[in-house]
């Protein structure tokens, strides 16, 4: 089981970036309100993260750890419809096949927390009666110990940690209801409050993304019956470092899209001359059965059923929001 385990985490586990981000896709996938990441060394020691979620019961704890073990889908319609940022049951088995993982958990509405750890050859799990409040901790000790040529793959200490931080980043930008704290080596390196307001979100843009980005950063809004896009876009002529902001969500799902940005960079290439680059936040939300998101384990990319529509709908509300503002 082992074996399987750590096969299967070649996919998912890249570096100690992956397992932040699908422990904290979890969190949200529960539910959670807030959520404390503790790293150390790049996260290649140490990887803690708290969450203020639904929990797991002491029933389902053993489940949470198995291959192929998901809460989310139950039908296989599910799949055509999928709501959840997690749906493939492997995360938590991969991580824990490369790594010494323990799920600490109180799901809401009962007294006693559980923790679990797998280990040996068979992933044996063990459960015992723990501390907790209510939600859930997974920590993630001494990554790829067991598998020595992916250790050596990992960079510094610092450019492990820029992978993670970079991730946080992105998930803020996509949760502004959500409050988020990144620490490493006991030192607060991100504290994002929950921003419902629009005035408070914009500040949360700033601190990320930059003044500049925002100062110069147009709010539009459309919806159609069955796709809403939103966000903010760079008005101005942006020279190569606002490049950087470029993030698209789509259903809360961060990707990076080919036809997205064939849609972005077509409506920009209007405006903007050679050399110069969009800044761009964007969130499209549509009927889950629109997209395909099972496309990569990474869950990257995403397949629109009606490619054109979105394509389209995404120029159309640019060009508008583009010519309105005072470029
Ligand atoms: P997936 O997210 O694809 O379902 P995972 O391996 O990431 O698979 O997680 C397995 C299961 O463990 C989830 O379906 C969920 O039931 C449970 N789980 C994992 N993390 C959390 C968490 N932070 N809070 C509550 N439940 C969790
Ligand atoms: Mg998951």
């Amino acid at each position: 089981a082992r074996l399987a385990n750590q096969i299967a985490a070649g996919e998912v586990v890249e570096r100690p970036a992956s397992v932040v981000k699908e422990l904290v896709e979890n969190s949200l996938d529960a539910g959670a309100t807030r959520i404390d990441i503790e790293i150390e060394q790049g996260g290649a020691k140490c990887i803690r993260i708290k969450d203020n979620g639904n929990g797991v019961d002491k029933e389902q704890l053993t489940l949470a750890l198995s291959r192929h073990a998901t809460s989310k889908i139950s039908h296989l319609d599910d799949l055509e419809a999928i709501v959840s940022l997690g749906f493939r049951g492997e995360a938590l088995a991969s991580v824990s096949s490369v790594s010494r993982l323990t799920f600490t958990s109180k799901p809401v509405g009962q007294e006693q927390a559980w923790q679990a750890i797998a280990e040996g050859r068979d992933m044996q799990v063990s459960i015992q009666p723990a501390a907790h409040p209510q939600g859930t901790t997974v920590e993630v000790l001494d990554l790829f110990f067991n598998t020595p040529a992916r250790r050596r793959f990992l960079k510094t200490e610092k450019t492990e940690f820029q992978h993670i931080d970079e991730l946080i980043k992105r998930i803020a930008l996509s949760r502004f209801d959500i409050a988020v704290t990144l620490k490493h080596n006991n030192k607060v390196i991100r504290q994002y409050r929950a921003a419902p307001e629009q005035a408070q979100q914009e500040k949360r843009i700033a601190a990320i993304c930059s003044e500049q980005f925002m100062q110069h950063a147009v709010f539009f809004e459309t919806a159609d019956q069955a796709l809403k896009i939103s966000g903010w876009v760079s008005d101005r002529l942006s020279p190569r470092p606002l490049a950087d902001v470029q993030y698209c969500y789509i259903n809360g799902r961060m990707i990076r899209d080919k036809l997205v940005n064939h849609a972005i960079r077509q409506v920009y290439a209007h405006f903007l001359p050679q050399g110069m680059f969009p800044g761009y936040i964007i969130y499209i939300e549509c009927d889950a059965k629109e997209v395909d998101v099972n496309v990569h384990p990474a869950k990257h990319e995403v397949r629109f059923h009606q490619a054109r529509w979105v394509h389209d709908f995404i120029s159309s509300t640019l060009n508008a929001t583009l010519s309105d503002s005072s470029l």
